[in-house]
């Protein structure tokens, strides 16, 4: 990324490196939810994901009261499926 002072601004750095001014915001985005949607997850990121403990997952799961099918002896969760899920539940 160019600074207007000249500078090649370093990808991941916040602010140029010599003149100080804030680097332009496409360098700061790094999320990008799109790519993310269809993406499977395991027992931790779906957690994560939703932002719960591991034994509240595993709760809503022995209770099939959340998306979720077994890869093996592995429960594998899909992003699509928590969201429609979360958004759906809001409104029982
Ligand atoms: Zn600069």
């Amino acid at each position: 990324m160019q600074c207007k002072c000249g500078i090649t601004i370093p990808t991941k750095a916040k602010f140029c490196p010599e003149c100080g001014t804030s680097a332009p915001v496409e360098t700061k985005i790094e999320i990008q939810p799109i790519k993310q949607v269809s993406h499977i997850l395991t027992v931790n990121e779906a957690s994560v994901f939703l932002k719960i403990s591991r034994s509240k997952l595993y709760e809503l799961v022995s209770q099939d009261a959340i998306p979720w099918f077994p890869v093996g002896s592995h429960k594998r969760f899909l992003t699509q499926e928590l969201l429609d899920w979360a958004k759906n539940r809001g409104r029982l």
